[in-house]
């Protein structure tokens, strides 16, 4: 039988039957009438339950150094909540500002401040240099590239390996080209692919020399503290490496807790250079008088401490890591060996990156669509939504229950394999 050999490897005969079979098999799922939506990183209600305790907090409106949380002011957020998180991302309290419910949002503000104002160490603003380029490891997280095309800032793409961003590939693009101003990284369980800069990478990129005097380094650490496995990664400390290599200001850390405790009414953080913190609150002070300090008071008396929120996470891993065993057995038992998929199998964060047979990423995503699975657009974790080789698809688990899971990945399993069959066979 043909069961389990590469697929390219199978004479045409058998390559026929298998598409034939394929074809069946997909009959038979559409018929399944299924409704299930994969496409984004959404914790599921178990998780979001967990941190219910917050309905009940804070106990009273003060903070523990006597600041009326009630009331406005505190641009950089409440003191006890910077120390917690400042320990967490090993840096110092304050070069950490406890803002809003959204990291994404301080990232665009930061755009925002560099473009109308330029940075600390920046000749002008952005918007008045000829031309302004990120650096895009790939595949990468879609709201990185959709937010630079609305800005009109330009992408250069970088392989996103397992060890971080190719930091040789960055290092040659920076140190020529002025116009390339910075780079976006998710240095932790990177979405969608799962890699951890290692410290070696992130010492590259701290200290490679630039041709922007301003070049910045987005450090999106999303998922620093969400690990899948008791094996708990450390991010490389990108603040004292880029300090100790005379580069302060090039690193700024954004970091949230939309997935510790609400998606949707957590708080967020950014770190930076002391003077990347002023800078930072300067520009946020034209349009707001303080953030949300009540709700930033319920966050530090529900964790207690730093080891509060590490716990807490234990708590999350418990309920998502199945789900990401499940994903992997469904997908070993359904593509092993067929040579047409390649997964990712992560120690943390909240996706699966999963590459298919070139050319057939849309196909895929295409019929999972009308057999009732939803998935993330094929070409989504590329700027402009453009996978070259249309291989790559990003699979989110933690939002379903079990089952769904297990329909899910079994219904994507036979558009991966129906799919390669139509390619090889057609
Ligand atoms: N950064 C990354 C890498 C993400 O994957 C996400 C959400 O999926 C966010 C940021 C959004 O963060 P926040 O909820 O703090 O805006």
């Amino acid at each position: 039988s043909a069961e389990n050999q590469p697929l390219a490897d199978q004479s045409p005969a058998e390559l026929a039957a298998f598409l034939a079979a394929q074809q069946q098999a997909y009959t038979d799922l559409q018929g399944k009438g299924l409704k299930l939506d994969l496409t984004r990183g959404k914790p599921a209600a178990a998780q979001l339950d967990l941190s219910d305790a917050l309905l009940g907090l804070p106990t009273g409106p003060k903070d523990s150094a006597g600041v009326d949380t009630r009331n406005y002011g505190g641009l950089e957020g409440i003191a006890e909540l910077r120390a917690m998180f400042a320990e967490l991302l090993w840096v110092e309290p304050e070069q950490v500002v406890a803002g809003g419910n959204s990291s994404l949002v301080m990232m665009r503000e930061v755009l925002t401040d560099l473009w109308l104002k330029g940075g600390v160490d920046s000749e002008r603003p952005w918007s008045q240099e000829e031309k302004v380029t990120f650096i895009c490891p790939v595949p990468g997280y879609d709201r990185h590239f959709t937010l630079l095309d609305w800005f009109g800032i330009d992408t250069v793409t970088v392989p996103m390996n397992s060890d971080g961003p190719d930091a040789e590939a960055v290092a040659a693009l920076a140190a020529n080209d002025p116009s390339i101003k910075g780079i976006w990284i998710v240095p932790t369980y990177a979405n969608p692919t799962g890699s951890i800069a290692s410290l070696e990478v992130a010492e590259r990129l701290a200290s490679m020399p630039t041709a922007a005097p301003d070049f910045k380094i987005f450090w999106d650490n999303a998922y620093a503290f969400h690990h899948l496995t008791e094996d708990e990664a450390k991010s490389a400390d990108i603040l004292s490496l880029a300090s100790a290599a005379g580069n302060p200001h090039r690193p700024i850390m954004f970091a949230s807790t939309s997935k510790i405790t609400y998606a949707g009414a957590g708080v967020a953080f950014l770190a930076g250079s002391t003077e990347t913190v002023s800078w930072y609150t300067t520009h946020l002070g034209k349009g707001a008088i303080g953030p949300d300090k009540l709700n930033q008071l319920r966050h530090a008396q529900f964790f207690g401490s730093a080891q509060g929120v590490r716990d807490h996470m234990t708590q999350h891993r418990l309920i998502i890591a199945p789900k990401f065993d499940e994903v992997d057995r469904v997908l070993t038992e359904r593509l092993g060996g067929l040579g047409v998929a390649s997964w990712t199998k992560p120690t943390g964060g909240y996706f699966v990156s999963l590459d298919v047979l070139d050319g057939t990423a849309s196909r895929v995503v295409q019929l999972a669509k009308e057999a009732g699975i939803a998935l993330t657009p094929a070409g989504a974790s590329f700027p402009k939504g453009d996978d070259p080789h249309d291989r790559n698809i990003r699979l989110a688990p933690t939002f379903p229950e079990m089952g769904e899971v297990s329909a899910a990945m079994d219904g994507v399993a036979t558009c991966v394999l129906l799919a390669a069959a139509e390619k090889l066979a057609g």
